[in-house]
């Protein structure tokens, strides 16, 4: 189960991570797009941290929905309205002050639908989906067979990064990388970078909780 504590906490720590990979996250985006992907989820996280100032004693979804709507208005990049996107569709299925293991899996499912529907991209196509579905794949055959959200988040994680690693063997076809085609192949795509360290932060936040 995830609290409202636990999720605040979650989320100031991915502020952390990602000030941490600014520049690591710039430098991949800078090989095969624009490189501004560490500057933007900086950007982003930042005002999500300023955001959640005040929102202790806020419930689930509504700490998920103010992460959507920073990330929109904030971050100008296409990675801004898709992650701000899973956020607002994750927060439309929890509810209260708790998240059961149950409800985590609806939630990460709503946000992935939730960037299919912004980004029309499916797996393959070199983004940041290479790591979040692979993951959610695993998390949820991992809480279905009954074992501790800890250790299911610990395999998500796995998963995801066997996700970053496979972005390298693969052609964009969507976003900025896909002008380079065949010149993006090798290189490692800066969303699924991102959405691993985002997902092994939550997962560190838990365990350490
Ligand atoms: P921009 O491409 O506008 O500069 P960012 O650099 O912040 O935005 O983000 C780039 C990342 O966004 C890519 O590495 C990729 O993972 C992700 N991305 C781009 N387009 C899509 C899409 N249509 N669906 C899912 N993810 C995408
Ligand atoms: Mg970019």
């Amino acid at each position: 189960m995830i609290t409202s504590k636990l999720l605040l906490k979650s989320l100031n720590n991915m502020q952390k991570i990602m000030a941490e990979n600014k520049e690591y996250l710039t430098e991949l985006d800078a090989k095969i797009g624009d490189a501004d992907h560490g500057i933007n989820m900086n950007k982003g996280f930042k005002a999500v941290k300023a955001k959640l100032e005040d929102a202790a004693g806020d419930s689930c979804d509504k700490i998920l929905k103010t992460v959507a709507m920073t990330l929109i208005s904030t971050v100008g990049g296409a990675s801004g309205p898709l992650y701000g996107t899973a956020f607002l569709k994750a927060s439309g299925v929890v509810e209260g002050n708790s998240i059961s293991d149950e409800t985590l899996v609806e939630a990460f499912s709503a946000a992935i639908g939730g960037v299919q529907l912004r980004g029309k991209a499916v797996q393959g196509e070199k983004t940041m989906l290479d790591a979040l579905i692979p993951a959610y794949n695993t998390f949820k055959e991992a809480i279905d067979s009954g074992i501790s959200l800890e250790e299911a988040l610990e395999k998500s994680v796995e998963a995801a990064a066997e996700g970053v690693e496979y972005t390298k063997t693969i052609v964009a076809s969507k976003g900025r990388a896909s002008y380079l085609g065949e010149r993006s192949l090798s290189h490692q795509d800066p969303g699924a970078t991102s959405s691993y360290l985002l997902l092994k932060t939550f997962y560190e936040t838990v365990s350490e909780d």
